[in-house]
């Protein structure tokens, strides 16, 4: 049995980072750049006004109230034609450009305007409501830099530059297989004595959309070595990584770590962790197969603890792990200290602090006691028990305001 963290290494040590490659933009969300992103020119690109209202001198607005004539409109996406003399104002829209001469823009609130004469109630000094070319960023000025997972709102960034095919890391495809004769797909109505439905494809299905990569879903395979076979070769050929779910134990029927041996190699078997001490891990042909118990709880914490820093390598991020939060335990807990346990916890703030409590009950098939869950509790190696009140730390998949409920 394998200590956790060299368990992680050995795991981050063997997959490969993917190829690097120009991408459309809109294809980039959750992508990692590879390559600084510098501004070709400056954002704004230039003088603009900030409101809807009168570009004027401010020389000319110092004493009010005062009456000047209008020359022209400017609205935005138009160029002015004229500039702004003394005793002129051009009326003009937000984001328009400033017309030469002008130096301050009035708000259309402190103005009134009769026929081509405008009278001016409040003045403003120069500069006032005028954005300035590059004054968001200047050209030459790095956008993004190498390493950035890409979001949304540097997706908005880079558009503003015209970076409109940047590099980045390829997206990774993920196949995802379920195993076990007992699972059934979740649409089953009416279950067979001994059956259950399938929970884990679409808990593994959704996590690694929201990872932000390509799923290919394998569907549920029975405890068969043909067609578990037929599937892992398939998930090696057309995914650059393979998730599965069941028969990693030691039950007679547990046959993925044995056809992971037949078709490649098992790097190894069992962590020191808790839940999730069966995980395997292997590779066929050059795909990693991240053999994950079928208890659904063992799954998300085998797949938080081994499968999303692993996939976020292969994305090219510098940042692996999530970040972990201080908090204060809310009741006592007791775990084995032969392991890293994870225990689930809801958590509320207090004073900006962070408590947890259990979520419910904490054997690895309680679902629902991690849908009721926000944070995992690391209990490293060698504490065992934590009393009320002691501190621990978190690894928070949600804020426990998205839970949408106050408490578990
Ligand atoms: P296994 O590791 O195959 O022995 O499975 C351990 C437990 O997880 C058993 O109780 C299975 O019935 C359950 N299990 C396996 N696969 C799934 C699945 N896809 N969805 C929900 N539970 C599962
Ligand atoms: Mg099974």
């Amino acid at each position: 049995m394998r200590p956790l963290e060299e368990a992680q290494r050995q795991v981050l040590e063997t997959v490969r980072v993917l190829p690097v490659v120009e991408t459309a933009l809109a294809d980039c969300l959750g992508l990692v750049l590879a390559e600084d992103v510098r501004a070709t020119h400056p954002i704004p690109p230039f003088d603009n006004s900030a409101m809807d209202g009168y570009a004027v001198r401010a020389a000319d607005v110092e004493a009010v109230p005062v009456t000047l004539t209008v020359v022209e409109d400017v609205a935005a996406g138009r160029a002015p034609d004229r500039s702004v003399g003394s005793g002129e104002a051009i009326k003009i829209m937000t984001g328009a450009p400033m017309p030469p001469g002008a130096d301050t823009v009035i708000r259309v609130e402190d103005t009134e305007q009769a026929g081509d004469r405008v009278t001016i109630s409040v003045g403003a000094p120069a500069g006032t409501s005028v954005r300035r070319a590059g004054g968001d960023i200047a050209a030459g000025a790095m956008v993004a830099q190498a390493g950035t997972r890409l979001g949304p709102n540097h997706l908005g960034v880079l558009a503003s530059v015209g970076a409109a095919r940047p590099r980045v890391y390829r997206r990774p495809t993920v196949a995802v297989l379920s195993t076990g004769d007992e699972v059934v797909p979740y649409e089953t109505a009416e279950l067979a004595p001994g059956q259950i439905r399938g929970t884990n494809g679409l808990v593994l299905v959704s996590v690694l959309r929201e990872l932000g990569v390509e799923v290919l879903d394998l569907g549920i395979v029975g405890d068969n070595a043909d067609e578990l076979r037929a599937a892992l070769a398939r998930g090696s050929r057309e995914a650059d990584a393979i998730v599965t779910s069941g028969g990693v134990s030691m039950g007679e029927y547990d046959l993925v770590k044995a056809v992971l041996g037949e078709l490649g190699g098992v790097e190894f078997w069992q962590v020191a962790m808790q839940p999730g001490k069966p995980f395997a891990f292997g590779i066929i042909d050059g795909t990693p197969l991240f053999g994950l118990p079928g208890n659904p709880v063992s799954v998300f914490v085998a797949f938080e603890q081994f499968v999303r820093p692993a996939l976020l390598h292969m994305m090219g991020s510098p940042r692996l792990f999530r970040p972990h939060l201080p908090a204060v335990l809310d009741e006592a807990v007791s775990t084995n200290p032969a392991k890293t346990v994870f225990v689930r916890v809801a958590v509320t703030w207090e004073d900006g602090r962070a408590r947890a409590s259990t979520s419910g009950g904490q054997d690895s098939n309680v679902l629902s006691a991690l849908a009721a869950a926000d944070a995992l509790a690391v209990i490293p190696v060698g504490i065992g028990d934590v009393p009320a009140g002691g501190a621990v730390s978190l690894e928070m998949f949600r804020y426990p305001e998205d839970r949408g409920l106050s408490g578990p």
